[in-house]
């Protein structure tokens, strides 16, 4: 199995557009982040989690030749708005619809945003898309392509979010609240990805302090943290900063684990 960051960046992106700071004038690739989304290989299976609005740039970077599925976490734009993008994947081999996993409230946005490729009568080219609903019912796995999946609820301020474990990879990305419950569904993973946005307390996602804790409770061997923001300052800093277990991810890093 192995696991790519598309991106690891917050919904601006990074280098924000009109910045002037470090970060975004850095020249290190490792501060240049697109918006978060990770591509997932495993049993020669090809599934993406989340369509940001980068999608197009990042499969043309990693060329994602194949892709069965996307997972989508929740229906917030920085994690959906490229899925028209998805379109050539349609036409591979013959034509075929595509699957997107994700909670109903999530597949009724999409319907909204992208409401053309779910009209009774289509314009031709449009994606072709079928929905397919994760009915969160607190901890039973779902099975995508034969892979297992299980699905992991946090909050994301009052959001109810969606994040996955699959074998020993655990991906959590727009949280600040995860219950003892969900994080029973954590332990024992291999390598654990975790939002963290910037070192200053935020509505909506944990901060770096807030992250460091819980992925120090989770203690997995590896801690990858992403959904970065601008403040949260120079990748080479930062990463020096933190406990040996737990890195800044980057886009274009790539891990490697045991199939499931
Ligand atoms: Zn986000
Ligand atoms: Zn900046
Ligand atoms: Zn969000």
């Amino acid at each position: 199995m192995q696991v790519t960051f598309l991106g690891t960046g917050t919904s601006a992106g990074v280098p924000v557009l009109t910045c002037r700071c470090e970060v975004c004038n850095s020249l290190d690739f490792r501060d240049k982040r697109l918006r978060v989304s990770v591509w997932i290989e495993v049993n020669g299976k090809s599934f993406v989690i989340d369509t940001g609005p980068d999608f197009r740039q990042q499969a043309l970077r990693e060329r994602i030749a194949q892709l069965d599925a996307i997972i989508y976490t929740h229906e917030h734009k920085d994690h959906t708005a490229g899925l028209d993008d998805v379109r050539p994947y349609n036409y591979l081999n013959g034509i075929r619809h595509l699957n997107l996993y994700g909670h109903p409230r999530v597949l009724n946005q999409l319907k909204k945003e992208f409401a053309y490729a779910f009209e009774d009568i289509k314009y031709p080219g449009v994606p072709l898309l079928n929905l397919q609903e994760i009915a969160f019912d607190g901890a039973k796995p779902i099975y995508i392509e034969g892979v297992e999946f299980t699905p992991i609820q946090v909050l994301h301020h009052r959001l109810p979010v969606l994040g996955f474990r699959v074998g020993g990879f655990t991906y959590i990305t727009d949280v600040n609240f995860i219950s003892e419950k969900e994080m029973e569904k954590i332990y024992g993973t291999e390598v654990l990805v975790l939002g963290a946005l910037q070192h200053e307390p935020h509505i909506s996602h944990f901060n770096l302090s807030q992250a460091v804790e819980v992925a120090q409770k989770i203690n997995a061997p590896l801690t990858y943290f992403t959904h970065i923001s601008h403040k949260m300052g120079l990748h080479t800093e930062v990463d020096k900063t933190l406990p040996d277990n737990i890195r800044l991810a980057y886009d274009g890093l790539k891990i490697r684990l045991p199939n499931p």
